[in-house]
């Protein structure tokens, strides 16, 4: 029996308190809450971090610092069940909660086992890229500096001290058991405002210059680019119409398109955003309407550990066959623990047990050992080991490359 075993009940009781209590970033108070108290009654402290819900729980002291990561925020989910009806429609509709769960039920437990070294878990807010008007008003109110939450933590050098940080996702619905060395895109958040001219629809529309029709063109000239993309890049460009007119009766004067671009590739990227951007250009100015274009930096790809998922698989293999382990997975989600992966060993693994969709009103828990057990003794097994081998801990440091230095980071931020 693994240690783990013995107080599961207590773990599938938080992630379920956790997983009714959805909230969207910066907001997470509920759920920062619930976890402080869980930590408490396990005679553990809680150090807050700024940015209102960041806040960490350590153990032990010394080398090697290994750091976990756990995501508080909920995401906007039309019609699940738990969806937050206060809180524009936040559900946990990405699993987010597990993660949280997991994460602490693993620290508690490891409290009496770590000898050497220390253990430090992160819960971060803000992960999802939602929610940008009330984000913009906080960066305004100077109470965080950027949309993501993990980008802001960085930048403050809260992960600073830590060797190497470990995190975990659900993989929503699929035929693996747990997925590895997982690579994540980066992107960019555009918004664009295309301006028209208001005149009577009916009198004279004549008089007036569409903004939905610049729109329009826009989307036909951005579906004729996607032939150009190259497979190798994976490239994606994901939107929705956030204002689409004024009034039904009017030529809309006012269109608002948000949209992502996103690319394994950086360099991809950026080249990709242009023409995005020149597309929009070209595209207004064609019918005589104006453009405007607000681009704000997503979140970088992900770079993984392998040494670290080296040790991560070797755990996974005690519960499924290595043909059950989805390695070097191409997925185009995106995460600020890309961001992370730039500067330290880090790492993501998925892990099952869930129905339905990710970000979808159906994602569900269906088997709660694959869902929070399973992963929890993955990690506890890896911290465990990593904890009692520093030669290795020294190998994956001295083999890790950070991709940029904090001063271009800070740069690509502006
Ligand atoms: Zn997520």
């Amino acid at each position: 029996m693994h240690k783990l075993d013995r107080r599961k009940q207590e773990l599938f009781g938080l992630g379920d308190e956790l997983f009714v209590h959805p909230e969207l970033g910066y907001k997470e108070y509920t759920n920062k809450r619930i976890l402080t108290e869980y930590f408490e009654k396990n005679g553990l402290k809680v150090e807050e971090l700024g940015f209102r819900t960041a806040f960490r729980v350590s153990i032990g002291s010394g080398y090697p610092h290994i750091g976990l990561i756990a995501e508080l925020d909920a995401i906007p989910t039309l019609g699940h069940p738990f969806a937050n009806k206060d809180d524009n429609n936040a559900a946990h509709s990405c699993g987010h909660s597990t993660q949280c769960a997991i994460m602490a039920y693993t620290l508690v437990n490891f409290k009496d086992v770590l000898k050497k070294g220390r253990v430090t878990l992160y819960f971060t807010p803000a992960e999802e890229f939602t929610d940008i008007a009330f984000r913009k008003q906080l960066i305004k109110k100077k109470e965080i500096n950027y949309i993501g939450g993990k980008v802001n933590m960085l930048t403050a050098g809260q992960f600073d001290d830590e060797d190497l940080l470990i995190h975990c996702h659900t993989m929503g619905q699929g035929k693996y058991h747990f997925s590895l060395n997982t690579s994540l895109s980066g992107f960019i958040y555009k918004e664009i405002t295309f301006k028209g001219v208001a005149s009577h629809a009916a009198v004279a529309p004549y008089n007036g210059v569409n903004a939905l029709n610049a729109f329009v063109l826009f989307d036909n000239a951005l579906n004729m680019l996607r032939e150009t993309f190259k497979e190798e890049d994976f490239i994606r460009i994901h939107g929705m119409i956030a204002e689409g007119g004024q009034t039904v009766n009017s030529i809309p004067a006012r269109v608002v398109y948000e949209c992502y671009v996103r690319s394994m590739n950086q360099d991809a990227l950026k080249k990709t955003a242009k023409r995005v951007d020149d597309a929009a250009r070209y595209c207004a100015k064609a019918i005589g309407a104006d453009v405007s274009i607000r681009s704000t930096p997503g979140y970088l790809p992900m770079h993984q550990s392998r040494l670290i998922n080296d040790v991560i698989r070797k755990n996974m293999l005690k519960y499924c066959s290595i043909e059950e382990i989805h390695d070097d997975e191409v997925s185009m989600a995106a995460g600020d623990i890309g961001d992370v992966s730039c500067f330290k060993p880090t790492v993501q693994f998925g892990y099952s047990g869930f129905a339905g969709n990710c970000h979808g009103k159906d994602l569900c828990i269906v088997d709660k050992d694959r869902a929070y057990l399973e992963p929890a003794k993955v990690i506890y097994d890896t911290a465990l080991y990593l904890s009692q081998h520093q030669e290795y801990v020294d190998r994956i440091i001295k083999e890790f490359k950070p991709s940029l230095t904090k001063e271009e980071y800070l740069e690509y931020l502006k």
